[in-house]
């Protein structure tokens, strides 16, 4: 069976990631199955998007529900699910307008365009953006200029103008860089791709401060760590920050692609005509999207993600005294790196596939962990074990 899927991907499917070899099937809760039938605890979740698990009921009803219902209209009309997943966005963060659309990169490509037209406005023409190496802002020719990782764009020059790179967690270097040119610094509350990489806890205060001096916009690329994934519903709350602008995918959907930004009364620029899409807040995928979200909120979900985040923390520190080859454990809430001494994350991969569990590889000595907002400690210790035994196959 997963032979024969795996050639029709070998045939058929453009070549641009490299996957592990199992089809996955089904779904429930923080486990999925193969097309073999074998089990696994998905420590991915997604990546990062599945916050309520697999085909959590609150969400399969809103989707069948909507599904049945009104599932496209273009934005040429008003839609309820999109309104209350509005509502409930802008209800329980520090921002006050929502835009809505399909993907990560999307987000982050809207509120950049907003950076833009703030600055024609507000900054005497200032287009360019100050964002940090390491960082990781999505795949398209702009959202890759903004990304501070050289080995995205090198293959696809010339980039979309106007991004300069700094190092994280450096707010001299955010100063240094500042020009009349600058509209804008973005940033992610801690780097998820780059390697769950956590800035000092008083780094976004003080780029905030600064930004603040020279009236610069503050744009947080929330898509990795919004909807609870560090133990608050907004990544900017751990910090003690208010960012003017925020980019959210991933989570915000519990699966279905739907990406968003969102941005203070003072610094909304765009009009009407500056911005659109066709799919954007579809009905479907914004009613599935509100589900998860209200459900986030009504039952704390992240709260949760503290706990076990917390929990998990400990485990794998653990697992750290008793293995060698572990050099550290970081993370916050539950987005956690383990490192290892050397490059053996893609070995311990392969034989976590084996041993039942899914993990990401961040980098060459990097395992990082994501799972589901609402895991419990039970399902934490089991998956820790199931890391050890991976580890002991080496
Ligand atoms: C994943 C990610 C993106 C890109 O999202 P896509 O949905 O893949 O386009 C952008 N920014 C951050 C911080 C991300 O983690």
């Amino acid at each position: 069976m997963t032979t024969q899927w795996i050639s029709l991907e070998e045939k058929y499917y453009a070549q641009t990631v490299r996957r592990q070899p199992i089809v996955l099937v089904r779904g429930e809760g923080t486990r999925v199955w193969d097309a073999e039938g074998k089990e696994y605890l998905d420590f991915t979740a997604g990546w990062a998007v599945t916050n309520l698990g697999h085909c959590h009921p609150a969400m399969v009803q809103a989707i069948q529900e909507q599904a049945a219902t009104l599932i496209q209209t273009s934005n040429q009309f008003f839609t309820i699910p999109q309104l209350k997943l509005a509502q409930a966005l802008i209800e329980n963060s520090c921002l006050d307008r929502v835009f809505f659309g399909n993907s990560g990169a999307e987000a982050v490509e809207g509120a950049l365009k907003l950076a833009r037209k703030y600055g024609k406005k507000n900054r005497d023409g200032a287009y360019e953006v100050i964002t940090a190496f390491n960082s990781f802002h999505g795949r398209t020719l702009t959202t890759i200029a903004a990304t501070g990782q050289p080995h995205y764009q090198e293959a696809f020059q010339p980039l979309t103008p106007g991004y300069v790179h700094v190092d994280y967690d450096d707010v001299e270097a955010i100063m240094a860089a500042t020009t009349e040119k600058t509209a804008a610094v973005m940033l992610e509350p801690i780097q998820g791709e780059g390697g769950v990489n956590i800035p000092a806890d008083d780094y976004l205060q003080r780029v905030r401060k600064w930004c603040d001096e020279q009236g610069l916009l503050l744009i947080l690329d929330e898509v990795q760590t919004g909807l609870g994934r560090l133990g608050s519903l907004f990544g900017y709350q751990e910090y003690g920050v208010e960012p003017d602008v925020i980019t959210l995918a991933k989570g915000l959907g519990g699966g279905v692609p739907i990406g968003a930004f969102m941005s203070k009364e003072h610094c909304m620029a765009l009009e009407p005509g500056d911005h659109g899409s066709t799919y954007g807040g579809n009905a479907l995928t914004t009613a599935a999207a509100y589900a998860s979200t209200q459900f986030i909120i009504d039952n704390d979900v992240s709260g949760n993600a503290r706990v076990m985040g917390a929990h998990l923390t400990a485990a794998l520190e653990a697992l750290k005294s008793r293995r060698g080859i572990i050099s550290e454990v970081r993370g916050r809430g539950l987005l956690i790196a383990l490192e290892f001494h050397d490059d053996v994350a893609a070995d311990v991969l392969t034989n976590a596939n084996a041993s039942g569990v899914l993990l990401n590889m961040v980098k060459p000595n990097t395992l990082r962990f994501m799972p589901p907002l609402n895991i419990t400690a039970e399902e934490i210790d089991e998956g820790v074990a199931r890391v050890e035994q991976a580890i002991n196959a080496l």
